[in-house]
Order: C-alpha cells, then sequence, then structure tokens
C-alpha cells in the first residue's frame, strides 16, 4: 500500500540488502511490473490454511484464490517467492499438515515460515491464540513421520526444535527489531512499550532483562520468530555441532 515501495525495495537491494517483502498478495497484480527479480529480493505471502481457514482467518472470501493466483504469476515471472504462516489453537496437525505440504508440494513455495500466533492484548478474539504446551504439542505431531526434513522451512533446526518443545531459549527481541514511521519499537513488534529515533538507542534504554516468558505477563505464551529465532540462531553459532546441522539444512 506505501505509493513508493517499489523505490523502497530498489535502494535496499541496490545496496545489496536483503528484502523480504511481506504482503497479502492482494496487490500484487496491480505492481507486479514495478518490481524485477533478484537474489536480493523475495516476497512473503502471508497464508494461515488452506482456502476456508485462510479466508475464515482473513475474515474475507475470496482472499485464498487471489493470494494462490498471485503466487502463481510471480512464480511464472521468475520471482523468489516465500510465505508466512501464522498458527491458532484452531489449528490441528492436520490442518499445519495439509496447508504446507499444499505450500511446498503444489504451489513449489521457495522457503516457508511459520509462527505461533501472539496473543495481543488489544486482539478482540483473545481464546484462539496457543498457549506454549498447546504449541509444542502441535508442533511435534505436525513435524512427525518426516514432514519437519521434507518441507522447506525457512528456520534454523534450534528453533523447529524449540517450537516442538525439545529446546527452549530466553527471548532475544533485539535480534529482529521493528522499525517503521514512529520509530524503532520497543522492545519487539508485538509490544509497544514506546518508540526511539535510533537503534542505538533502542538497544541501549530497553531493560532487555525484563522481557521474556516468566518476566513479563505479556510474554508468557510468547513462541514468536521475532523473540525466538534469534536466540536459536546465537545458540547455533555458540555450537560447532549445531552450526554443521543448519548448515546441512
Ligand atoms: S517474549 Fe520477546 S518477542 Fe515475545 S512478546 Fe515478549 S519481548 Fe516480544
Amino acid at each position: 500500500m506505501h505509493p513508493q515501495i517499489d523505490e523502497i525495495v530498489r535502494q535496499l537491494i541496490a545496496r545489496k540488502k536483503f528484502v523480504f517483502l511481506c504482503t497479502n498478495a492482494l496487490l500484487v497484480s496491480k505492481h507486479i511490473d514495478k518490481f524485477k527479480p533478484s537474489p536480493y529480493f523475495a516476497w512473503v505471502v502471508h497464508i494461515d490454511g488452506l482456502r476456508e481457514r485462510h479466508d475464515e482467518s482473513v475474515c474475507k472470501d475470496g482472499v485464498f484464490d487471489e493470494a494462490v493466483e498471485a503466487i502463481r504469476e510471480l512464480k511464472r515471472r521468475g520471482f523468489t517467492v516465500n510465505t508466512n504462516t501464522t498458527v491458532f489453537n484452531t489449528d490441528t496437525p492436520q490442518t499445519v499438515i495439509d496447508v504446507l505440504s499444499y505450500l511446498n508440494d503444489d504451489l513449489g513455495i521457495d522457503q516457508m515460515q511459520i509462527s505461533p500466533a501472539y496473543a495481543y492484548e488489544k486482539a478482540p478474539d483473545q481464546d484462539h491464540f496457543l498457549g506454549v504446551t498447546e504449541t509444542r504439542e502441535l508442533f511435534k505431531k505436525a513435524f512427525a513421520g518426516g514432514n519437519r526434513k521434507r518441507w522447506r522451512l525457512n528456520h534454523s533446526p534450534l528453533f523447529l526444535d524449540f517450537l516442538e518443545g525439545k529446546t527452549d531459549f530466553g527471548c532475544t527481541a533485539w535480534g529482529i527489531p521493528s522499525y517503521s514511521l514512529l520509530g524503532w519499537q520497543k522492545p519487539c513488534y508485538l509490544m509497544s512499550d514506546g518508540y526511539v529515533k535510533t537503534y542505538r538507542e533502542l538497544i541501549e534504554t530497553t531493560d532487555w532483562d525484563s522481557y521474556g516468558r516468566g518476566k513479563d505477563p505479556r510474554c508468557a505464551n510468547c513462541m514468536a520468530h521475532c523473540g525466538y529465532e534469534p536466540s536459536a540462531v546465537l545458540a547455533t553459532m555458540g555450537s560447532l555441532r549445531q552450526s554443521i546441522r543448519a548448515i546441512g539444512g
């Protein structure tokens, strides 16, 4: 929707920055001619489930079909297309398997991201967010039978271990910070405890030790990738065995 999004993308690519442009894909057909494929550029299309589940999740019929159509056109034009799927407690291991297998096998998505939904304080429907135990059980079942290895998931092995309860981490919210017109958001994009002008100010003026599960009640059920994928990456880099595992995919 940003009127200069194509220019923002072009300028970042010119500086050799990797751009993952997140979209629900509804405006892709209108703006597709403004973009060119690049090794530094990937579309990330939000898909929460197969047709019925996705349309229900975004509260609008027809969105799933439009997103699939856009993905096919982007792939036809040679773009890298990734997806992001949010998992709610209305999901079952089978609905997760169905959507990820469809994206992986039928649409040929390059890489897929998954995240348990975060229970926003202001979200009207607080009943549909997963608790930590539910999240672990759901992913453990969904990943079984070789699915985890077969799907092209864009996550470190340790983050996937974390999702299915094989390991646990503290939150590293500064690792995937959020910047918008308002500034750098404290402490992460899921909570807004204020905004500052620079990343240095964000790092230096946020009390990072006061966030995460067991420290802030708002973090109690959070297993979102913005907080815990950086923790998994730091743990990977601190271990030769985990580094070799991550390279092996
Ligand atoms: S646990 Fe971390 S990522 Fe999750 S809401 Fe709290 S600060 Fe944000």
